[in-house]
This record gives structure tokens, C-alpha cells and sequence, in this order.
């Protein structure tokens, strides 16, 4: 079946098409792409989708009521409201470093949730 995707690896925002084709060397052929990430990310959205995530948690004793996180990687695409139940309970405290680690191997991949910057 094919599917038209937009490409989201940069600010091109190239729109493409892909669908199996057992001739192609990966195994989808995938057009409208500009480069190569272009085909990458193609067929990664239709084999095994990820995103990174950004969000806020809840800081206590800060100047701020909320921390702005991500995590240090893409995760499953199916995985981010898990993720983001996990976030809306974490509450964490003054003072947090930048990069620090708040949440350690998300779903067994070996992604961390961490804070975007110092508070
Ligand atoms: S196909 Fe290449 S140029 Fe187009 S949006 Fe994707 S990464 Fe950017």
C-alpha cells in the first residue's frame, strides 16, 4: 500500500510517497525525497516509527513552576503517551543541572529523559 508522507528531518519539509517494492534494495521505493535522510526517514515512519519528545515537568523550589525536558533520543512512536503519563507525574527538585538525567532508559532503549537546561 503506499503511503504519502512529509519528510521531517529538516525544514525542506519534502512531501513523498513510499510503498513495497521487493525489487528496491531496502524493499520500498520511495519517491518525492531530495536525499538520502529523505529516504531513510521514509522507511523508518513506516517500519518503526520514532519521535523525539520535549515536554515540561512539575519543579519544586524553583524560580520557575516547570522544568522544560526531552529525551537524549528518539522513542517509539507508540510509546509517547506512556511517555508523556510518565512525565506528568514526575515532580523533581531544585536546583537540576542541564542534561541531568531524570527519568534513566525509557522502555528499555536506552533513552533518557533529561532537562534542557539548568533551574
Ligand atoms: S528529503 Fe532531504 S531535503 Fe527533503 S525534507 Fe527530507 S532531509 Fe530535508
Amino acid at each position: 500500500m503506499k503511503r504519502d508522507l512529509i519528510c521531517i528531518v529538516c525544514p525542506m519539509g519534502c512531501r513523498c510517497s513510499i510503498e513495497e517494492d521487493t525489487s528496491a534494495p531496502k524493499g520500498y521505493k520511495v519517491t518525492g525525497i531530495t536525499c538520502k535522510r529523505g529516504e531513510d526517514y521514509a522507511i523508518k515512519e513506516v517500519t518503526e516509527p520514532t519521535r523525539m519528545l520535549t515536554s515540561t515537568v512539575r519543579i519544586e523550589g524553583a524560580r520557575l513552576p516547570r522544568l522544560p525536558v526531552r529525551t537524549s533520543g528518539a522513542i517509539p512512536k507508540e510509546r509517547i503517551g506512556e511517555c508523556m503519563a510518565l512525565i506528568n507525574q514526575l515532580q523533581v527538585r531544585h536546583p537540576v543541572a542541564m542534561g541531568q538525567v531524570l527519568l534513566k532508559n525509557l522502555f528499555d532503549t536506552n533513552v533518557n529523559l533529561i532537562a534542557s537546561r539548568s533551574l
